[in-house]
């Protein structure tokens, strides 16, 4: 796009300058929470729209405000005050639920639409959204043998429809909030995040904690059996938690990134197939896979090309997916043997 924007020099962030993470609650959302509250940050506000004892973590010294981010007024109060915000809220879920809710998936638009509103005028320095690989043209997406997605691979547009349309169109609004007014915003492109402290069970759960779960039902069940949605050929690739935050904090704060949409993803390509394989050697078990072939499988193939997130920040996520799956399995595992003894967990 065209930037004719001067950059200004952003003041230091101070530790108590307020940082506001919109979807708190979530498994991102959390886990950014905890990222800047180690870093030493102690003024962080997080809003999501579940009751409070439905968060995946909620980190001690964090304002946890129970508000719907999709009411403007609600933004409002949200970005009180606020230097920074980050919108990680959204109404999402694995394959299961964007393929069967696009509705709810669209109407996310409303929560962007306002909080970014909310951030300009209370005068937030910078902006942060959320996007997804799913932003990406699906016609380029129909061969497991991939090509990586680069960013120009958005246009022309034909997102995955519903939640794909919905972000494709909020990070237009990042766009144009900068280059008409000014405001300072960040479009990362996640793809595909994994990791402890996210859904693993109820029908959001994405593939990896889905797959960590079956893994550990099968041999707690000893039905030596697991089930997998499509044949498993289709391919993805995915980024642990703390690359996640880590590269979230890292765009935000690059001047070279402004409004600038950029993949934050693993190259490291596997097939479901495989993703079974790896989760089985980690479990020590070998099961019978029963393959559900009129399941939702997504785009055959998709993977991220980091070529610019290299080039822009000489880092790219690095976590190995056999290191990432081995922390997400135990903290399923932990998570079921917990419910199991009828313990509350967060799902
Ligand atoms: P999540 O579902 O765990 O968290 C999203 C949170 O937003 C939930 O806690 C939900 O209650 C909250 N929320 C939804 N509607 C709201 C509303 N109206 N008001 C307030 N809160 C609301 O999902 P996540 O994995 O943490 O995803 C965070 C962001 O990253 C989302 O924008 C998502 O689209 C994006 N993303 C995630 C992935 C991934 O693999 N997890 C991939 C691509 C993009």
């Amino acid at each position: 796009m065209e930037k004719k924007r001067l950059i200004e020099k952003d003041p230091k962030l101070k530790k108590d300058d307020l940082i506001v993470i919109g979807g708190a609650g979530g498994f991102i959302g959390g886990a950014l929470a905890r990222y800047f509250t180690d870093k030493g940050f102690t003024n962080i506000r997080g809003i999501d729209k579940k009751p409070l004892p439905e968060w995946y973590q909620r980190v001690p010294g964090v304002e946890c405000l129970n508000l719907d981010l999709s009411n403007d007024k609600n933004c409002e109060r949200a970005c009180e005050g606020a230097v920074e915000v980050y919108n990680l809220a959204a109404d999402m879920g694995g394959m299961g639920f964007i393929e069967r809710f696009r509705v709810e998936c669209l109407r996310s638009i409303l929560i962007n639409t306002h909080m970014i509103e909310a951030a300009y005028r209370a005068g937030a320095r910078r902006y942060f959204f959320s996007s997804s690989a799913c932003a990406y043209n699906t016609q380029l997406q129909q061969d497991p043998k991939v090509t990586a997605l680069k960013e120009s691979d958005a246009y022309p547009a034909m997102a995955e429809r519903g939640y794909g349309w919905e972000k494709l169109m909020s990070e237009m609004f990042c766009e144009e909030y900068w280059a008409e007014r000014g405001l300072k915003t960040a479009i990362a492109r996640f793809h595909n995040v994994y990791g402890p402290n996210g859904t693993w069970d109820g029908g959001r759960e994405k593939a990896p904690a889905a797959i960590c779960r079956k893994v550990v039902e099968a041999i707690d069940s000893g039905s030596g059996k697991i089930s997998i949605w499509g044949d498993g050929s289709q391919t993805r690739s995915f980024m642990y938690i703390d690359d996640c935050t880590k590269g979230i904090d890292t765009i935000m704060h690059s001047d070279e990134l402004i409004a600038t949409p950029i993949n934050l993803g693993s190259s490291e390509l596997v097939s479901i197939n495989e993703l079974v394989s790896k989760v089985e050697r980690i479990a020590g078990v070998k099961l019978q896979r029963d393959y559900q072939l009129d399941a939702p499988r997504g785009v055959a193939g998709r993977n991220s090309d980091n070529t610019f997130i290299r080039k822009m920040l000489k880092w790219e996520p690095n976590t190995t997916l056999n290191a990432g799956l081995k922390a997400t399995y135990e903290w399923i595992k932990k998570q079921f043997e917990a419910r199991k003894k009828g313990r509350r967990v967060v799902e």
